[in-house]
C-alpha cells in the first residue's frame, strides 16, 4: 500500500459489465422455480385452491419375541381431496429394501479393505430372509383386490375409480423377519444383548404405507434406495400391538389402555409425571426392568394407541426398558410429556440427559416455529442410530460397558437426541418430501438443532452449523460435489451437502445477510403456512422473501443451485490524501498531448493553405478560448479552480482524510457480503460490512473507496469467519502467515469425514 495524494478533479463514472455469456449472478431465479399457480402461490403460501390426501389407519400387530418376526393387519382408508379420480393406489413397502436381490444391494458400489469386520461382511454377502409378505388385500367386504408389488412399491388397482372428494378403505394382511440392524443395517430392526440374552426392538416402516399423491408429482413413487426417507400423507392411527407380557412399548400417539398394560405402581407414577416440570420422575426404575431382565413372560399384553394428524407410526419394544417422562409447558398450547426408555446399558447418560434433553429441544424448535402440537415426545436408546419418526426417535449414545463415557459420545448423544426430536418439526409437522428433498428437513433440522445446542451449553460442540465447518467440503474439487438442489439419493456426501452445507448457508443467512430479527420472523412465518402441509423448495425460497423484504435469489443461487465455494481476495489496496490539483492536471489530455508533441500534418497544411478562417473574418467570433496556448489555459483553469472551491471543498483539503480505494477478487465464484476489519494505527477497529449486492455489476472483481480520519495499519476480510471463505491467506493486509496443521490421527479415527455425522444418524 503506498501513499498517494489524489486531486479533486471531475468525476468520471466507470461501469464494468458481466460478460453476456454468464449469467449474472443477481439474476432473479426465474425458470429455476416451478411457476406459481392455485395450489402454490407466488408469495411462497398455500394457494387458494391447496389440497392435500390423506390415510387412515387401523392396525393389529403381533411382535414374537422368539423369531424376531411381526405380523400385522391394517385397514388403510384414502381419502381423495383432490381434483383427479384416482384409479390406483400406490403404497411403499419399505421392508423390501431389506430383501437380499434390493436395488439397495444391487446398486451399492464400494472396494473391500483389507481388514473388515464380520459384521460389516453382511451388508455383502446377505441371502436372508427379508421383506414384506404380503398375505392378503382385500376390499372391506373381503374381495380380492388386484395389486403389484415393483420392489419397494406396491400399486392396488381399485374396482371403481376414486372420485375427487371421496374415500376409499382397503385391507392389507402381512408380515416378515425382523432384521439385525447392528449387522444388517436399516433404519429400523432390532438390537440383541448377549449377555442376557434380551432383544430390543426399534419397529418403523413396518407396515404398508401409503404413498402421498401431491400437485407437484402426482404419486410420488420414487423406489426407495436407502438414502431418500419418506414422504407421507397425514391421517389418524389406532393401533393395537402385542407383545411379551413383560416388555414395555414407547409408541407414536397416546396410550388408551394404560389400566390394561401398567401397574398400579406405574399408573401413579405417570401421574406424577404430569406435574413435575423439572426432574423426570421414573415409571419403570431400573430396578425393576433388570429384575425382569432374566425372566420370560409366557403371557402377551395388547397396547393400544391412538395418534391424530400424524404421517406415520414407530414404536419400540422390549423388557430390558427403563422408563422416565417429565411434563414440559408450552406458550398457548396443552403440556407435552417428554419421555425416555432405554436399556440400563445406556446409564448413565440415559437417566441425566435423555428426557431434559427432549424437554430442551421442544422448548427452543417451538420458540423458532409454533408450539409441538403432540401431547408425547419419545427418546428411545438403541445402539448407533439417529432415526426419527412422529412422536418417537430411536437414538445412539452409549458407554462402555463399565459405565465410562467420552465427551464425544456425551456431546453426540445429546446432539442426536436434539436432532431427532427437532425432526418431529421438520419434516413430520412441516411435511416436506424427504424422497426427492433431504435437505428440506436435514438442513432446515440441522440448523435448528445447531441453534438449540447453543442453547443447553455456551459455546457446545456443535459438529455443524458455523461456517468454518464447511470449508473443507466446498473446497474440495467442484467435480465431487453437487448442488443442494439434487435429489436425496443421487447425493454423494449426503451429511456434508444435505446437512452441514443447507445449516451452514441458513446460519450464514441469519446471521450476516438478513439479521436474526428478519430471519427468525421469515423462517417462523415458512414454518407456519407449512405446518400440517407439503412445502416445496420454491415455497421456502419465496416465503423466506415474501415476509422480510430481503432479495434472496442470489443467495439461493449461488447456495442451493451451485457448488461454487467462497474466496474473497484482498486484492489491491491505494491510500490517498484530498490535495490541490497541480498545473498540468488541468489540462485536457487533447491540450496535454499537443504541449509535448509536434505540429500534425493536418494543422501544418491547413495553415498554409487555409488563407483566412472565419474568425479571422468575423473577428466578434473570438472569446478567451480562441487562440490561446495551452500553458495559458493551465493557468487560468487553476484560477478559476481555486476561485470555485467551495468551503466544503476546502474543508475536505485541509482535513487531510485518507481514501482507501479497496478491490476485491471474488476467486471462488460464490457471491457473498464484504466484511472487512480496519485496524487502526492507534490500535482501535471498526468493521465495515457491505451487502453482496455490491457484487451485481461486476460479480468477479469490485472496488470501494473507504473514507477514515486515522491512518489504517491492518485489513482483515471476514474477521468473524462468517463467509465460509475457503482461502484466508488472501484476506489479510499485511499479509499474514496462515498456520495449518497436519494431523496425527489414531487407527481408530481413520475412514470417517470429519463432517459426516455419528454413524447411522438420519
Ligand atoms: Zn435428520
Amino acid at each position: 500500500m503506498n501513499f498517494k495524494n489524489i486531486s479533486l478533479i471531475p468525476l468520471i463514472l466507470l461501469a464494468v459489465h458481466i460478460s453476456a455469456q454468464e449469467i449474472n449472478k443477481f439474476e432473479q431465479l426465474g425458470s429455476l422455480l416451478p411457476t406459481p399457480n392455485e395450489t402454490r402461490s407466488a408469495s411462497g403460501a398455500p394457494g387458494h385452491a391447496y389440497w392435500q390426501n390423506r390415510a387412515d389407519y387401523i392396525m393389529d400387530i403381533h411382535l414374537d419375541d422368539h423369531k424376531q418376526y411381526i405380523s400385522g393387519k391394517e385397514t388403510v382408508t384414502y381419502h381423495n381431496q383432490s381434483p383427479d379420480a384416482l384409479d390406483y393406489l400406490w403404497l411403499q413397502l419399505d421392508q423390501n429394501n431389506q430383501f437380499p436381490g434390493s436395488d439397495s444391494y444391487s446398486t451399492s458400489t464400494g472396494k473391500l479393505g483389507d481388514q473388515i469386520t464380520p459384521g460389516s461382511l453382511a451388508r455383502y454377502d446377505h441371502n436372508l430372509d427379508r421383506g414384506f409378505n404380503i398375505v392378503k388385500l382385500t376390499s372391506t367386504s373381503g374381495t380380492d383386490l388386484s395389486y403389484t408389488i415393483n420392489k419397494t412399491m406396491m400399486r392396488v388397482d381399485l374396482p371403481q375409480p376414486i372420485a375427487p372428494g371421496a374415500s376409499y378403505s382397503f385391507k392389507v394382511e402381512w408380515n416378515y423377519n425382523i432384521n439385525d440392524r447392528l449387522k444388517e443395517g436399516g433404519r429400523s430392526g432390532y438390537e440383541y444383548f448377549p449377555a442376557d440374552s434380551n432383544y430390543l426392538y426399534a419397529i418403523a416402516q413396518f407396515y404398508p404405507r401409503m404413498c402421498v399423491y401431491d400437485d407437484i408429482y402426482g404419486w410420488q413413487n420414487k423406489q426407495f434406495l436407502g438414502a431418500g426417507e419418506f414422504t407421507l400423507p397425514f391421517g389418524e392411527y389406532d393401533v393395537h400391538i402385542t407383545v411379551p407380557a413383560d416388555h414395555a412399548i414407547a409408541a407414536t400417539g397416546i396410550l388408551q389402555n394404560p389400566k390394561d398394560v401398567l401397574t398400579s405402581d406405574q399408573q401413579d407414577r405417570l401421574a406424577k409425571a404430569h406435574n413435575s416440570y423439572t426432574q423426570p420422575v421414573m415409571i419403570i426404575t431400573p430396578e425393576e426392568a433388570l429384575a425382569k431382565e432374566s425372566k420370560r413372560a409366557t403371557e402377551e399384553k395388547t397396547w393400544y394407541f391412538k395418534a391424530s394428524n400424524v404421517r406415520d407410526f414407530a414404536w419400540a419394544s422390549s423388557r430390558k426398558f427403563i422408563w422416565d417422562a417429565m411434563a414440559v409447558k408450552q406458550t398457548s398450547s396443552p403440556d407435552v410429556m417428554a419421555m425416555s426408555m432405554y436399556p440400563k446399558e445406556g446409564n448413565p447418560l440415559w437417566q441425566q440427559y435423555s428426557t431434559k434433553v427432549v424437554a430442551h429441544t421442544l422448548k427452543w424448535y417451538s420458540h423458532y416455529t409454533f408450539d409441538y402440537p403432540y401431547p408425547v415426545a419419545w427418546s428411545i436408546h438403541t445402539d448407533r442410530i439417529g432415526m426419527e419418526y412422529p412422536m418417537i426417535c430411536f437414538n445412539g449414545g452409549r458407554p462402555a460397558a463399565d459405565g465410562t463415557y467420552t465427551k464425544g459420545t456425551k456431546y453426540g448423544m445429546i446432539g442426536v437426541i436434539i436432532h431427532e426430536v427437532g425432526h418431529n418439526y421438520f419434516p413430520m409437522i412441516v411435511n416436506s418430501d424427504e424422497r426427492q428433498w433431504t435437505w428440506m428437513d436435514e438442513g432446515l433440522n440441522t440448523f435448528l438443532e445447531y441453534l438449540t445446542e447453543q442453547q443447553w451449553e455456551r459455546d457446545y460442540p456443535s459438529g455443524r452449523g458455523a461456517p468454518y465447518k464447511i470449508v473443507d467440503y466446498m473446497k474440495a474439487d467442484q467435480k465431487l460435489l453437487e448442488p443442494i438442489m439434487s435429489n436425496s439419493e443421487n447425493i454423494q456426501q449426503l451429511g456434508s451437502n444435505a446437512y452441514a452445507k443447507t445449516a451452514t448457508a441458513l446460519n450464514i443467512l441469519r446471521e450476516t445477510v438478513m439479521g436474526r430479527d428478519l430471519f427468525d420472523k421469515a423462517f417462523k412465518e415458512y414454518a407456519l403456512r407449512w405446518k400440517f402441509k407439503h412445502p416445496s423448495p420454491a415455497d421456502f425460497f419465496r416465503t423466506m422473501e415474501d415476509a422480510s423484504a430481503v432479495d434472496l435469489d442470489w443467495f439461493w443461487r449461488g447456495w442451493f443451485f451451485s457448488t461454487e465455494p467462497c474466496d474473497i481476495q484482498l486484492a489491491d489496496i491505494k491510500w490517498q490524501r484530498a490535495d490541490m490539483p497541480q498545473d498540468s492536471s488541468l489540462l485536457t489530455s487533447d491540450e496535454k498531448f499537443l504541449g509535448n508533441n509536434p505540429q500534425g500534418l493536418t494543422s501544418v497544411r491547413n495553415r498554409e493553405m487555409i488563407k483566412q478562417t472565419q474568425d479571422e473574418i468575423d473577428t466578434t467570433l473570438k472569446d478567451q478560448f480562441s487562440n490561446v496556448d495551452a500553458r495559458k489555459t493551465a493557468k487560468d483553469n487553476f484560477e478559476s479552480y481555486e476561485k470555485n472551491l467551495s468551503d466544503e471543498e476546502k474543508a475536505v483539503i485541509a482535513k487531510g482524510k485518507n481514501y482507501y480505494t479497496l478491490t476485491f477478487k471474488n476467486k471462488g465464484g460464490l457471491v457473498m457480503p464484504i466484511i472487512i476489519k480496519f485496524v487502526y494505527e492507534d490500535g482501535t477497529e471498526q468493521v465495515q460490512r457491505i451487502p453482496a449486492e455490491i457484487w451485481r455489476h461486476d460479480n468477479s472483481e469490485v472496488s470501494k473507496v473507504f473514507i477514515t480520519d486515522k491512518v489504517i495499519k491492518q485489513f482483515i476480510l471476514d474477521p468473524y469467519l462468517e463467509t465460509a471463505d475457503i482461502d484466508r491467506s488472501n484476506n489479510y493486509y499485511p499479509a499474514q502467515q496462515q498456520m495449518t496443521r497436519f494431523e496425527l490421527f489414531q487407527q481408530q479415527n481413520q475412514g470417517r469425514g470429519r463432517n459426516q455425522g455419528p454413524p447411522g444418524r438420519s
